[in-house]
């Protein structure tokens, strides 16, 4: 029996998503408010729909890749629940706050659904290779089904506990990508000022104790990492904009929680500087050339 999915959200990460589904051999019957979106998933061999509700109408499963706690709120109160049958496994795969997880939880536990948060980490690289790792909130019983729904999207599905819990394990794991990202940006400029060359750099920290998945996987000085942001003047990716949210959520939780994550605080506090001077839709590490003063090369746009 063919699995329709019903997916809301095409964007740098969703996209990739919505086309492993289809891959999967899933119907795919896909939803976003950009046109340019929409036709990217139609050549990923997903359907084009017109609106959330036709998506989801008959769906067994629904995902949702959205940009924030606001936008997940209103989509799911006035768009999915109530317009997808009841049997259909919602899941959340958006990096939104704890709270709003958990009142979507409860508006879909109310009306019968299974729900789950579900947020994921590995960047736009591994939503296309579908090697995302997935932090899920939800009733234990649930988890083997979710697990499941996942999978083509998987190279990891963890439950971190129940409903909420998938956006916690999320806000610290990008609490510590925002600040090794910062790191690495600042021992790229350090020793660029120190007459090393980056790519070397590279070479060193990569078999050295420096080194993190900001080095590795997503290092911001072009060359060494091939499909990193930073090949492609930091264009898609992960937004300054979307890592500010996350640093924020971050902080929100560590107050309401007594946590102490000064860190956190100074990394939230140069990325709200980055994004103020007009670089939010870059990619979160072309912050380096904000450290190295040299944003009059970057392009806002
Ligand atoms: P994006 O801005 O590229 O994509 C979001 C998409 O949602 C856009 O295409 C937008 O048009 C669409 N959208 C907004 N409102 C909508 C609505 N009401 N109905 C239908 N579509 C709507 O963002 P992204 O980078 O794909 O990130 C999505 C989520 O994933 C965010 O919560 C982000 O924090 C998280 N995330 C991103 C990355 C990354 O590397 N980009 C990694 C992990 C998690």
């Amino acid at each position: 029996m063919t699995t329709t999915v019903a997916f809301i959200g095409l964007g740098n990460m969703g996209g990739g998503m919505a086309a492993n589904q289809a891959k999967a051999g899933h119907k795919v019957l896909a939803f976003d408010l950009s046109e340019a979106a929409l036709e990217r998933a139609a050549q990923a061999g997903c359907t084009p729909v017109g609106s959330v509700t036709e998506a989801v109408k008959e769906a067994d499963v629904v995902i949702t890749m959205l940009p924030a706690g606001p936008h997940v709120l209103k989509v799911y109160s006035e768009q999915i629940i109530g317009a997808a049958p009841t049997k259909a496994l919602l899941l959340d795969c958006s990096t939104i706050d704890v709270d709003t997880a958990r009142k979507v939880a409860g508006l879909a536990k109310d009306a019968g659904y299974a729900f789950a948060d579900a947020p994921v980490s590995g960047g736009t690289m591994a939503a296309d290779a579908g090697t995302l790792a997935f932090m899920v909130g939800c009733d234990e019983p649930q988890f083997a089904r979710i697990e499941a729904a996942l999978e083509p999207m998987s190279r990891a599905t963890f439950r971190a506990g129940d409903h909420g819990a998938g956006q916690a394990a999320k806000i610290c794991n990008n609490m510590i990508l925002g600040i090794t990202m910062l790191g690495t940006c600042e021992a790229i400029g350090l020793a660029e000022k120190l007459g090393l060359d980056p790519v070397k750099m590279f070479d060193i920290v990569a078999k050295s104790s420096g080194q993190s998945w900001s080095t590795t996987t997503y290092y911001p000085w072009p060359g060494p990492v091939p499909t990193a942001p930073s090949n492609r003047n930091y264009e898609g990716g992960f937004a300054a904009a979307m890592m500010l949210k996350d640093l924020k959520l971050a902080q929100d939780a560590a107050a309401k929680s007594g946590a102490s994550t000064p860190l956190g605080a100074q990394t939230e506090a140069l990325f709200q500087m980055f994004n103020g001077l007009g670089y939010g839709g870059r990619d979160f590490s072309a912050i380096l050339q904000m450290l190295r003063g040299k944003l009059d090369e970057l392009p806002k746009e």
